[in-house]
Order: structure tokens, then sequence, then C-alpha cells
């Protein structure tokens, strides 16, 4: 067993650990940052195989923190794109309603981008028909010129050769195990820190328990399964999403229009039963499997909105029923053309014990040594840096012991 001694340490590469460790190099430039990741490489998690969607940020409500910094990481990201010549599609996106109730909904997500000036416009059918021909909506339509799409693995890659260019030292297959005071051990070293950064994504819970925190949370993996359109005659060329349920943090199925120009539909919002059930019995852990059935089961009896959405959910896995949910999004869609894809992304979705329901916000907890970054569910990439520079400012330079 080798041993090491860094700053600061940061637990995992996907966009938070990423940007952390940007935005860390940036301040302390003198001080040694090292990332230990469990993979071989960065981004082989949600960062890595989310739909690529910058969002706008009118989804939010005025308290919290994803409302607050989702318009400016949109905008943020779209300079670095252009900046370092990065693939960005500028496609846009409109949320499309069904029925009345929809409608309602859809007026309120206005006023909730109305309050952090997100340009937003409600558009009639005769508008949406010159903006997207096959869209279908009930009456109205929200368009949300902001959105746009990107490729996440390109952006976070982008992030992780300049950290390298600048010292940023990683050590990859190195998983986090256990700690010990300050210091910590991974597969084969012992790391001593002054600060530990824990962006663990899907193991964040577990990770900030060892160290005394977020004792009245825990993960619960919610699998996004996409379905891939396979000829070139693309059936639309805007995101198209529909009103989602505000009760819940998922956006529902909708169409993405990649930055490849193809077209994805999808992610479904699915319980997974161990945290990264990405296919088949591929990383089952027993114990896992028991305590998030035990967490699940709790939540299916006692949570309303979490039976509705589980049976609604568990059906995507028939792709016929997945496909029906299309149907009400466009006038013309051929289903033949539709296949699985290959990647589908798992959700660190972060279950509140105390009151038996899904956390809607980001959570940060910390303690002298240590800071925890839970739940950073969507839209965390599109809001990375600007959440990223909340958290050095707001909690780390307030309590550091550096
Ligand atoms: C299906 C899906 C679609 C989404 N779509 C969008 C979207 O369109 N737009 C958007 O803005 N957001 C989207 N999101 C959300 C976005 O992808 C996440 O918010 C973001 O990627 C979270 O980044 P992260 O760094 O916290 O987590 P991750 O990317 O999961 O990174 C965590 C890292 O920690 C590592 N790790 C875990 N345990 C250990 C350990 N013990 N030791 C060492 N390393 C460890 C993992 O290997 C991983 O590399 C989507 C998410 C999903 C799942």
């Amino acid at each position: 067993m080798q041993t090491k001694y860094c700053d600061f340490l940061i637990i995992g590469s996907g966009i938070i650990g990423l940007t952390i460790a940007k935005v860390l190099s940036e301040i302390f430039y003198d001080h040694s940052i090292l990332v230990i990741e469990k993979e071989n490489t960065i981004a082989q998690h949600s960062s890595g195989r989310n739909s690529g969607v910058l969002h706008a940020g009118f989804y939010y409500t005025e308290d919290s923190l994803k409302a607050k910094f989702t318009r400016e990481g949109n905008l943020f990201w779209k300079t670095y794109c252009l900046e370092n010549h990065l693939k960005i599609n500028p496609c846009k996106k409109v949320v499309v309603c069904k029925t009345e109730e929809d409608l309602q909904q859809m007026y309120i997500l206005k006023k909730r981008g109305d309050m952090f000036s997100v340009p937003l416009q409600i558009i009639d059918e005769k508008e949406l028909k010159e903006i997207e021909p096959n869209a279908k909506t009930y009456q109205k339509a929200l368009l949300s010129p902001l959105t746009a799409t990107v490729d996440p693995f390109e952006i976070a890659n982008h992030i992780y050769k300049n950290l390298q260019k600048n010292n940023i030292e990683f050590l990859f297959k190195e998983p986090y195990r256990k700690r010990n005071k300050n210091f910590i051990y991974t597969k084969n070293y012992k790391i001593f820190f002054k600060k530990l950064i824990n962006c663990a994504g899907l193991y964040s819970d577990s990770i900030a328990k060892d160290f005394g925190l977020a004792k009245e949370y825990t993960i619960i993996p919610f699998k996004g399964i996409y379905l891939e359109y396979i000829t070139s005659d693309l059936p639309v060329r805007i995101n198209i999403y529909p009103v989602p349920n505000l009760r819940n943090p998922f956006l529902g199925v909708h169409f993405t229009y990649t930055v490849d120009q193809k077209i994805k539909l999808g992610p479904t919002a699915i319980p997974a039963f161990w945290r990264e059930q990405y296919s088949g019995f591929s990383n089952f852990n027993i114990k896992e499997f028991l305590q998030i059935i035990f967490y699940e089961t709790k939540l299916f009896f006692r949570n309303q909105n979490f039976r509705s959405l589980a049976f609604q959910e568990i059906k995507k896995y028939n792709h016929h029923v997945f496909l029906q949910l299309a149907r009400d999004l466009v006038y013309n869609i051929d289903f033949n053309n539709f296949k699985k894809s290959k990647k589908s992304g798992i959700r660190a979705q972060l279950l509140d014990l105390r009151t038996n329901s899904l956390v809607n916000d980001f959570i940060i907890e910390q303690n002298e040594e240590s800071l925890h970054i839970l739940n950073a569910v969507s839209p965390a990439f599109t809001a990375a840096i600007p959440f990223v520079k909340y958290v050095v400012q707001n909690y780390l330079l307030r309590n550091s012991n550096i």
C-alpha cells in the first residue's frame, strides 16, 4: 500500500468532481488537488450517459438551487463550447400540452422561468406548426429558445485534459474503500488529505455516512432507457417535451434532438434495484439490492406519488407503451424506426427518510474535514459551473482548515 498526501481530495470524476477540481485549481493554484475515480476513465456514469440537454431553467421552484444556477450554467457551457470548438446544437425546445390541466401547469412553468429571467414564449398551435410542423399541442405550447444540446462526454473530457495540463493528479481504478480520521484507503493507496470532497454520484450517500453525515438520506436509483431513431429522415428537429408532473423530479418521456443531429426518445425513470443496474445482472450487489428493495417497498406503500410513478414507469419496459407516449407529442411517427439505445443512464436520486419523499434540489453537507454533494441530479450537468462556484464560495472557503 502506497501513501499519498494532498490538500484537496476529490472522489469522483463526473462533471461535478471535474468542475470542482477546475474551480479549486483557479483559486488555490498552490494547493495540491487529487481526484480518485473507481472507473478507468472520467464520466462513465451520469455525466457520460445523460441526454446532453443544456436546460434553460424554468422547471424549478423559486427557492431552489436548481432555479438559481441553471440559466447561468446554460450560458456558461454555450460560451465554453463556442470558445473551445466543442459541438453544440442550438436546437431550442417546446413543451407541449395534452389537456386543459397541462395548459394550467404550463403557465406555472412560464411563471417559474420569468422569476429568473429565462426567455420563454407562449405560442399557439399555428406558431408551433411554423416552428415544428410535426409537433402537437392542445391550444398552446411553451417555446424555450435557450435550450440546446451538447456532447456531455466531450465537455467533461475537455475539462479533464485541461486539468491534466495544470498538473491536477488523477488516480483511476482507485475506488474509495473506507476512512480513518484524516486519511482514506483506496485499492492501492492510503491518502492523507486536508479536505475531502465527495462527488461520487450514485455512491455519494454511503461515503457521506462514513463521515457521519447524510443520516436522513439514501439514494434510490432510477434508470433512464432511451430509444433511438435509426433513419436519417428525422421526425422532428427540435426538443419536444410534455408538461411534466410537477410533483416528481422527472421531466417525462421526450424527443431530444441531439448534437449529432439524431433523435432520441426517453429517458424513462424506472426504479432500479441496485445502483449500477445498467443491463441484466451487471454490477449486481446483494447488500444494495436488499437495502433498495426495502426502501422502495416502504416508499411504494407510504408515498402515493411514488406508487403511481412506479406503475407508470415499469410499463415502459414494454417498448410499445414507451412509444405510445411519443404519440402524444407528434402527429406522425414510424414506430418501426426506433431501436433500443445501448446506453442507459441511472439517476442518483436522494430519498428523504424523514418524509419518505424524493428530494427535489441539490443537497450539500459538510463537517470540518469533508464536504459532500448529494442529489446532483438533472440539471446538474447544465448547472455544474455556477453551482460548484457557489459551493466553493459558500461552504469550502467559509469553513476551511486549508
Ligand atoms: C438518464 C439521465 C439523463 C440526464 N439528462 C440530463 C440533461 O439532459 N441535462 C442535464 O443537465 N443533466 C442531465 N442529467 C443529470 C446529469 O447527468 C447529472 O446531474 C450529472 O452528470 C451528475 O454528475 P456527478 O458528477 O454528480 O455524477 P457522476 O457523473 O455519476 O459521477 C460520479 C463519479 O463518482 C465515481 N465514484 C462513485 N463511487 C466511487 C468510489 N467509491 N470511489 C471513487 N469514485 C467513485 C463514479 O465512477 C463517477 O465517475 C441526466 C441524468 C440521467 C441519469
